[in-house]
């Protein structure tokens, strides 16, 4: 049988790099071409048709138009499609059947983020999205100590949210997270100097990547992230110096600051990665930047090959130092019920469902878990314009959060947690629940305060 005709793949998924330095990367028509190859085989499949909202868009500009066939739609409706794109990656990584190495060469998530960059580039671009991507220097200047409480109160005031929804664009009715009064990096604890025990599966020492959401907005989660290494006596290190991972800039398809991230991340980040640490972060996109993103962008670089290699996601770090036989599993309490979302970064990066398992060592604790998009992905669902699709995706996932009683809703993502409380109330719970990173619910259990 020729190679073209066959179903799906039997070989393991490859994924080549993202030839962005490349001038064709750029080339309008190239990419017109390439989509419409692409979207004429995703038209003949249709098996993502319930992922998210680009392709039930593309199917139906496919069903609208005259000829009913992929040549019968406006190439400038494409970007229709593209701007429903998050770059979840979860159309690549579990659905499609026509990833490399299958001859056809699908690469869906790829192709919406070389259209982003083109968009980008002609400065297709508005203000705020340019300033939802700039987490770090916003967080900067939100936390500042006389800043905060303004910030803050801005963001649940009802105006005010009118106001920045008619200005900026940013969907008054969409929860933000408030800014902290301490930044977790000027605040994190030294670890005590605990003798190193390397494992057969896991290194003994780990280093601590704060990110710029637990930075700014959630330094308990940081806080407990140490406090667990502590517990389980791994000597730590907070990354000397850090800036945002470049997620946030990627979704805009501004690869140049990718570039720009990347060359004053991965300096400090590389040495530690060859001193044997293993690189934690808390938060499932940035740990995948790391792990993925950033080595298909840059595939020649060895030190970011290195930073990649020693990313760890901080539940498979746990799991694998409690298979190495050094990490004790007393805890001191229950949790109870326990509804957990997996969210897409994290499912992407094909470690299974370690936040799960080790929330069920807990003596006392049922987890429902629920493997489905949130919908908040980045900053897209905060968009006026994307804000209902947002919450419309969500819906399955609250529900089924919900309807299991929970003590406690969970997710490794902590925007996505924000989310789903918020999805959670909006449909009227009245339930007892109370919205934890699995970081906290582990420190919790242990006992630790
Ligand atoms: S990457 Fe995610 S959002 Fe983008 S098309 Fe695939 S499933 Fe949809
Ligand atoms: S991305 Fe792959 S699985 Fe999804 S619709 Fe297109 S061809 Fe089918």
């Amino acid at each position: 049988m020729p190679m073209t005709l066959r179903e799906g793949n039997l070989e393991a998924p490859t994924r080549h790099p993202v030839d962005w330095r490349n001038p064709e990367f750029y080339d309008e028509a190239a990419l017109y071409r390439e989509q419409e190859r692409i979207f004429n085989i995703c038209h003949g499949c249709r098996r993502c048709v319930s992922l998210c909202g680009a392709f039930p868009t593309l199917f139906d500009l496919i069903d609208a138009s005259a000829s009913m066939e992929i040549d019968g739609v406006a190439k400038a409706d494409y970007r229709k499609v593209v701007d429903q794109c998050y770059l979840c990656d979860i159309c690549y990584m579990t659905k499609c059947p026509y990833v490399p190495p299958h001859p056809w060469n699908v690469d869906f998530p790829h192709l919406m983020l070389r259209a982003k960059a083109q968009k980008f580039r002609n400065g297709d671009v508005s203000r705020r999205d340019r300033m939802l991507a700039s987490t770090d220097a916003v967080g900067r200047l939100a936390t500042i100590p006389i800043v905060v409480k303004a910030v803050n109160k801005s963001s649940t005031t009802p105006a005010v949210r009118k106001a920045m929804q008619g200005v900026l664009g940013i969907a008054a009715d969409a929860w933000l997270p408030p800014y902290a009064g301490h930044r977790f990096r000027g605040s994190a604890l030294p670890s005590l100097q605990w003798p190193l025990r390397d494992g057969a599966l896991a290194p003994g020492k780990v280093a601590v990547f704060a990110t710029c959401y637990v930075n700014y907005n959630e330094p308990g989660i940081g806080h407990d992230l140490l406090k667990l290494l502590a517990h389980a006596q791994v000597p730590y290190a907070i990354v000397a110096s850090e800036v945002c991972c470049g997620m946030p800039k990627l979704e805009l398809g501004d690869l140049e600051s990718v570039e720009a991230l990347k060359n004053r991340n991965i300096p400090v980040l590389a040495p530690l990665a060859r001193a044997g640490y293993a690189i934690l972060t808390a938060v499932p996109s940035c740990t995948l930047m790391f792990k993925q993103e950033l080595p298909l962008l840059f595939p020649e670089d060895g030190d970011v090959s290195a930073v990649a290699d020693a990313m760890v996601d901080p539940f498979e770090y746990f799991v694998l130092r409690e298979r190495d036989g050094l990490l004790d599993r007393a805890f001191k309490r229950a949790l109870g019920k326990v509804s957990y979302h997996i969210p897409c970064h994290s499912r992407v990066q094909k470690i299974g469902q370690k936040t799960r398992e080790v929330l069920e060592w807990i003596p006392g604790t049922t987890v429902n878990t629920v493997e489905r998009c949130a919908g908040h992905d980045g900053t897209w669902g905060v968009k006026r314009e994307f804000f209902a699709d947002s919450m419309k995706i969500g819906k399955p996932v609250f529900r089924r959060m919900e309807e299991f009683e929970p003590d406690y809703i969970s997710s490794d993502c902590p925007i996505a947690g924000r989310r789903i409380e918020q999805g959670i109330a909006q449909a009227g719970a009245t339930g007892k629940a109370r919205r934890a990173h699995p970081l906290t619910l582990l420190r919790i259990a242990y006992g630790i305060d």
